[in-house]
């Protein structure tokens, strides 16, 4: 359904508190609903791996999962100009997105039930955390050591025998510096299809410590980050010059060939701020 200006415009107006709030927001025909969601950056904002685009559609996801699926192909609309971890959840889990609505009010009253998701920025302790274990016994840690470790914990997930119903048996693991082990996740996308192991991951850890991914950590994964969760690593890097990512399995799909962690890809060249920005090396596969 696209909507004339007027109706977007004055529901992005009566839908925001202060001019400070990111509104985001979908109209679903079939539920006669208006999702929105608001998100009040923090002081840490251009490291925060949330904004008001993916409290809207994590959110539809996690409270509305039989319906999540349709309910996010509706065009969102958002207030404010996406970043590149915007751009990749909207690629990856929704669909169509019209960024940098301005707020005006057209003296238009007439709004669907308005319905607010908000409340997804949790750890989900389950599935990911920082564990008891933080300090790995390990002498002279090699990459291939702590692939290990993932490739491990991937290998006990459970598996239904319909693979739909399983979480892919995908886990990451974040590593500081000093090669202590700061915080694991695993896939859980059979209900929510946005929690991939690295979403989980930075989400969780930023969460319970307000901090980006560390300078000098590593991430082990073992598939290689799509562009949602490759978008999350470049936008929650407290540098990105000094992080780096490391995966077992190749995935040659259109969602994870190229990403923004890839260059000269795409999402590379519209993320980068310098000339600098174009040539980061990242990502590598452990073989
Ligand atoms: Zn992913």
């Amino acid at each position: 359904m696209t909507l004339l200006a007027p109706i977007i415009e004055q529901t992005a107006f009566s839908l925001r508190q202060n001019e400070y709030e990111q509104i985001a927001f979908l109209f679903d025909e079939t539920s006669h609903s208006l999702f929105y969601s608001r998100w009040a950056p923090g002081p840490n904002l251009t490291k925060e791996p949330y904004s008001a685009l993916t409290q809207l559609i994590q959110g539809i996801y996690e409270f509305y999962p039989e319906m999540a699926r349709k309910r996010v192909r509706n065009r969102i609309y958002a207030t404010f100009s996406p970043t590149e971890m915007c751009l990749g959840m909207v690629k990856v889990a929704a669909k169509r997105l019209t960024a940098n609505v301005t707020p005006k009010n057209h003296g238009l009253t007439h709004l669907l039930d308005p319905i607010e998701i908000r409340g997804f920025n949790r750890p989900i302790f389950e599935m990911s955390g920082i564990e008891p274990y933080k300090k790995v016994s390990l002498i002279n840690p090699t990459h291939s050591d702590f692939m290990n470790i993932s490739i491990q914990r991937a290998s006990e997930m459970p598996q239904k025998e319909q693979r739909y119903l399983s979480n892919r048996p995908i886990v990451a693991i974040l590593v500081s510096k000093e090669n202590q082990l700061l915080s694991w996740a695993q896939n859980t996308n059979s209900k929510n299809r946005t929690l991939h192991a690295e979403t989980l991951l930075i989400q969780n850890y930023y969460t319970l410590t307000q901090q980006g991914l560390p300078i000098d950590s590593k991430i082990y994964t073992t598939l290689k980050p799509c562009k949602m969760c490759a978008a999350m690593i470049w936008q929650s890097a407290e540098d990105i010059r000094r992080l780096k990512v490391f995966y077992q399995t190749f995935d040659p799909g259109p969602n994870a060939a190229q990403t923004v962690l890839n260059p000269p890809s795409f999402e590379r060249k519209r993320a980068s701020r310098c000339h600098e920005d174009l040539q980061i090396e990242i990502e590598t596969q452990l073989i």
